[in-house]
């Protein structure tokens, strides 16, 4: 059953939310040995929570449009005393005093927090090997990466620990993992999704979103988790669209581009880009316009990335520092035992980039690495709402290449960083964007289709969703 199927029935009294929790815990129990999706398996309260969806069903209210589905979340979300650890030694054993917003919204829809999702240390990585508590495998083969850094949340929807899951998205975390998984991914609008209880990664850019292995459940969490929260001061205040209603509304006179420098950009496999123009080909046989269009700025938007996002990361994890959290290795002063436990803490591409965005903000450096960096952001999103004149929605491959094999990209970091070429644009302009799956490659692994729409079009981005989801083959 699917997400939207198990929320019917537990609201009609037909199944049980216990019945529905007793099954996936039983698939994991399986399953999980051997994937590594999930650090973090939360039966008892999950049972718990299940129990009450059945107690408010048997008392005649209605639980909530999430009745009695399973929820993963990614381990950067926080739950109110349940171990929290981002994949990153330094935050072991750490159990935050609070809860994320988007976890309470899940609850007070019903939904069941199932357990914690393996992730690349603090989100930091495509392709979820460098957790420091091992690797996720990809459930159409295991000797694939599943991508990354919300690897664990993709393979759970995948191998269906879980109908639906949440993921954060700085750079490609939620979308390049799903299509390498082969479900849907939504990277929202920023300020959209309350970034409450998220522990922060790059602050301008991190966004936190569903996975479903539909579109339709996918944007039934999305509606879900949307909204204002004063908690948040970067979430946006007006009322937002939601997606489901319109969701079969079709795609008659939409307007839609393929972005050119992504779609026919060098380090993009044939059979991707095929596989875009598939999804083109097939919106326009669905009364969409097709169009060709063009984002120069777009080609500088790693280098900005990677200029942008260490240095927020740097701030962000100064408060790992062996007295507020986790990890501790004495030493002889406050200095020597911050270093050490920052040294034994955290792992090589952490570090690495603390101190690129640490060398990105010193003083002399600034304007040269940092500023420009924030004026290649601006040339983007101009390039983008410049093309939104012309288009409703814009279409691009979401990762260059289908999965790739454990080890192959860890050499040389920059291997690693190409993997999200084409989705890190987006969050440079906070627009939203989502993967959704078109078949498979010669390799038999899975190949994502990326849709992109103007900041809070989510709902006409899902429109366009539905039809390539119904056109794919
Ligand atoms: N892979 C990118 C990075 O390592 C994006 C990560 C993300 O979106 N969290 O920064």
């Amino acid at each position: 059953m699917n997400a939207i199927e198990i929320a019917a029935s537990v609201r009609a009294g037909e199944v049980s939310a216990r019945e529905v929790v007793e099954g996936y815990l039983a698939t994991i129990d399986a399953g999980n040995g051997e994937l590594n999706a999930l650090l973090l398996v939360g039966e008892q309260a999950a049972r718990a929570a299940a129990d009450e969806v059945d107690a408010a069903v048997a008392a005649g209210n209605d639980p909530g449009p999430l009745a009695g589905v399973p929820v993963v979340l990614k381990d950067n979300l926080c739950q109110r005393g349940v171990v929290t650890t981002c994949g990153s030694r330094i935050l072991e054993g750490w159990r935050p005093p609070y809860t994320a917003t988007v976890v309470d919204a899940v609850t007070r829809a019903g939904g069941i927090p199932l357990g914690k999702a393996n992730l690349d240390e603090f989100a930091m990585g495509s392709s979820t090997e460098n957790s420091a508590f091992g690797p996720t495998r990809n459930p159409h083969d295991s000797t694939r990466v599943p991508g990354g850094s919300s690897g664990g949340s993709a393979a759970c929807v995948a191998a269906k620990f879980a109908p639906l899951a949440l993921g954060s998205d700085t750079g490609g975390s939620i979308r390049q993992p799903a299509a390498l998984c082969g479900v849907v991914g939504v990277k929202p609008t920023y300020g959209r999704v309350s970034r409450y209880g998220l522990v922060a990664f790059a602050s301008s850019l991190d966004q936190i979103g569903p996975f479903g292995a539909s579109v339709t459940d996918a944007a039934l969490l999305l509606d879900v988790i949307s909204g204002h929260d004063r908690r948040d001061s970067t979430s946006i205040p007006e009322t937002l669209t939601p997606v489901s209603p319109t969701l079969e509304n079709g795609v008659a006179k939409l307007r839609v581009g393929v972005i050119d420098e992504l779609t026919n950009g060098g380090g993009v496999a044939l059979e991707v880009r095929a596989a875009v123009l598939a999804a083109a080909a097939a919106l326009e046989a669905a009364g969409a316009t097709i169009e060709s269009v063009s984002l120069p700025s777009t080609q500088f938007g790693l280098s900005a990335y990677y200029m942008i996002a260490p240095a927020e990361a740097s701030s962000n994890l100064a408060r790992y520092d062996g007295v507020r959290y986790g990890l501790r290795v004495e030493g002889e002063n406050l200095a020597a035992m911050n270093e050490r436990t920052r040294d034994a803490g955290f792992g090589p591409e952490v570090k690495r980039r603390i101190m690129l965005g640490t060398y990105a903000l010193s003083a002399g450096y600034y304007d040269a690495y940092y500023g420009r960096a924030q004026r290649v952001r601006t040339l983007i999103t101009r390039d983008f709402n410049r093309v939104y004149e012309g288009c409703d929605v814009l279409l691009s491959p979401t990762s260059p290449t289908t999965a790739f094999k454990l080890g192959d990209r860890t050499a040389d970091p920059m291997t690693m960083y190409q993997s999200d070429v084409c989705t890190i644009p987006t969050n440079l302009a906070g627009h939203p964007a989502m993967s959704v799956p078109w078949g498979t490659g010669a390799d038999s692994m899975p190949v994502g289709v990326q849709i992109l729409a103007p900041a809070l079009a989510e709902a006409t981005m899902f429109r366009v969703a539905r039809v390539v989801e119904d056109a794919a083959p």
